[in-house]
């Protein structure tokens, strides 16, 4: 009686780490087929805006006004009225002229 309940116990601590480790693989292989490239320039742009996320630049918050910039969709840094008034969009000039795009190439946008 005591063996087969020791029997038990290993089959059950067998099979819980196999499925850990099916799971485990599963896991790893959906995270490399499914990892997105992330620029890390928009975090960076978007710590220097002023985070109010008002949307007077016509973006959905800071981070949406950040990864326009990033992408070129955004007309000028100076879209940002809060951050105009405190020097934000030189900041992010200054930042664009010393982080190019990943082609080499230099963001073009202007501060006004
Ligand atoms: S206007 Fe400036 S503070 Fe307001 S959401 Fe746009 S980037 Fe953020």
């Amino acid at each position: 009686m005591i063996l087969v309940s020791a029997m038990t116990i290993v089959w059950s601590v067998v099979i819980l780490a196999g499925l850990g480790l099916i799971f485990g693989l599963g896991l790893a292989i959906a995270a490399k087929v499914f990892h997105v490239e992330v620029d890390t320039r928009i975090e960076d742009i978007a710590a220097i805006l002023p985070q109010a996320n008002c949307g007077a630049c016509g973006f959905p918050g800071c981070n949406g006004f950040a990864e326009a910039i990033v992408n070129g969709k955004a007309d000028n840094l100076s879209q940002c009225k809060p951050g105009s008034k405190s020097g934000k969009p030189e900041a992010i000039r200054k930042y664009l002229d010393e982080h190019p795009n990943p082609d080499g190439s230099i963001n073009p946008i202007k501060v006004k």
